[in-house]
């Protein structure tokens, strides 16, 4: 089976490396390059939300799959991936008490592995923090990954697998054509194949595309990459506060997020934005200001309804399919979303974990 995939983000990436590993051809287009949207912008982190519905089981499962699914990539392209299992710590300072509290509580019930930390050990774990903490709580089973490392490592692993991606490739249209699809392009090249499978993040939907596509909202969020030379001791874990997040990019950069800026689509951070970002951190790493501010990442969070993952066939079109709706999730649930996906498309799975939710 020829699977055509719209859009190289990691929702597009990863369900392509499945169906390569499970016998499929498989061609990818993106309209820019890469990881060009959120993708490109992500923290990239992997910390299933609370509550106990099916999409947590989907993240749960998803984060237990991410070590296997990062070596496999790994492996097939050669290429590092940036995947780190150090676990979060989260902290509070005495104004962010209750909210640490009613956290660790739910987390409690929720079965989390954890440890509580005094201030002594948090600064053992993690000297660059404030002195003002007051209270902090080791959670081993986060994960992150390099999101920009994975999704080239995923381009390369596909490409090795004789998959096909081609960037600057905007599908403008498609057509069903009884047994398979054909997509037409602003370069005026077509393509065709078996099935399609829409992947494009908050992409706008083109002539001939399912009925059933969802509206997306894109949510922005915007990220500060600084660099880490300057502390005595580099962050190792990611740090987490009331209003935010610190997440080590390897031993020399900072990830420093993140705004939720719905309706929000200008992808340039203004001085506000940017100054917001520092004062959250500020009270949770001191010296930030004085860290270089290497560059700024902002992507639109691809949202459908109030969140939910819409992936699935189309009830319109048979041979066409979605892997839309990730909002912040698509790295944490990406193992999960691609591998039964790929078994759905190709008929020998029923969508597994995903079956509950999938759209069609
Ligand atoms: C600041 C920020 C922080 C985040 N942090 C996390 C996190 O810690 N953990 C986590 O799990 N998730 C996180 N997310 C969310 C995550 O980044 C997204 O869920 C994920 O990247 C969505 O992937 P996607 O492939 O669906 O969309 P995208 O990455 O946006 O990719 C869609 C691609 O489709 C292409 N495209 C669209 N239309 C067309 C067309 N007509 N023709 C060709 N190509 C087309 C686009 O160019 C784009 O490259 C974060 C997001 C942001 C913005």
């Amino acid at each position: 089976m020829k699977v055509l995939i719209v859009g190289a983000g990691i929702a597009g990436l990863s369900l392509g490396f499945e169906l390569l590993n499970q016998g499929a051809e498989v061609t990818l287009l993106e309209a820019h390059d890469v990881a060009h949207g959120a993708s490109g912008a992500a923290t990239s982190y992997m910390e299933p939300r609370l509550g106990t519905t099916a999409i947590r089981a989907v993240e749960w499962e998803a984060l237990k799959r991410w070590p296997e699914f990062a070596g496999a990539i790994e492996q097939a392209s050669g290429c590092d991936a940036g995947f780190r299992e150090e676990g979060q710590v989260r902290v509070a300072i005495e104004n962010t008490l209750s909210w640490f509290e009613k956290d660790l509580s739910q987390r409690k019930e929720q079965g989390w592995e954890l440890e509580r930390l005094d201030p002594q050990q948090v600064s053992e774990m993690e000297p660059a923090v404030c002195r003002d903490v007051v209270a902090g709580l080791f959670l081993p089973q986060v994960r992150w990954v390099d999101g920009r490392k994975i999704c080239s490592a995923l381009a390369a692993a596909i490409v090795a697998g004789g998959g096909t991606i081609r960037t600057g490739f905007q599908v403008t249209g498609v057509t069903a054509t009884g047994t398979g699809v054909e997509l037409n392009s602003a370069c005026g090249d077509i393509v065709c194949g078996d099935a399609l499978v829409l992947c494009t993040g908050t992409g706008n939907a083109f002539p001939g595309a399912p009925r059933d596509m969802p509206a997306v909202r894109p949510v922005r969020g915007v990220n500060l990459v600084v660099g880490m030379i300057g502390l005595a001791r580099p962050l190792r874990h990611i740090v987490k506060h009331h209003r935010g997040n610190l997440c080590p990019r390897g031993d020399d950069r900072l990830i420093v997020g993140t705004t939720y800026d719905p309706g929000e689509t200008a992808l340039d951070a203004s001085a506000d934005v940017i100054e917001k970002l520092y004062r959250n951190a500020e009270p949770i790493l001191p010296g930030i200001r004085e860290l270089p501010l290497l560059d700024i990442w902002c992507g639109l969070r691809p949202k459908v309804g109030d969140g939910q993952l819409f992936v699935g066939r189309s009830s319109h079109q048979p041979n066409m399919y979605f892997s839309m709706g990730h909002a912040g999730a698509g790295y944490l649930r990406a193992p999960v979303v691609a591998q039964d996906l790929a078994e759905l498309i190709l008929g020998t799975g029923d969508g597994g974990l995903l079956k509950p939710l999938v759209a069609g």
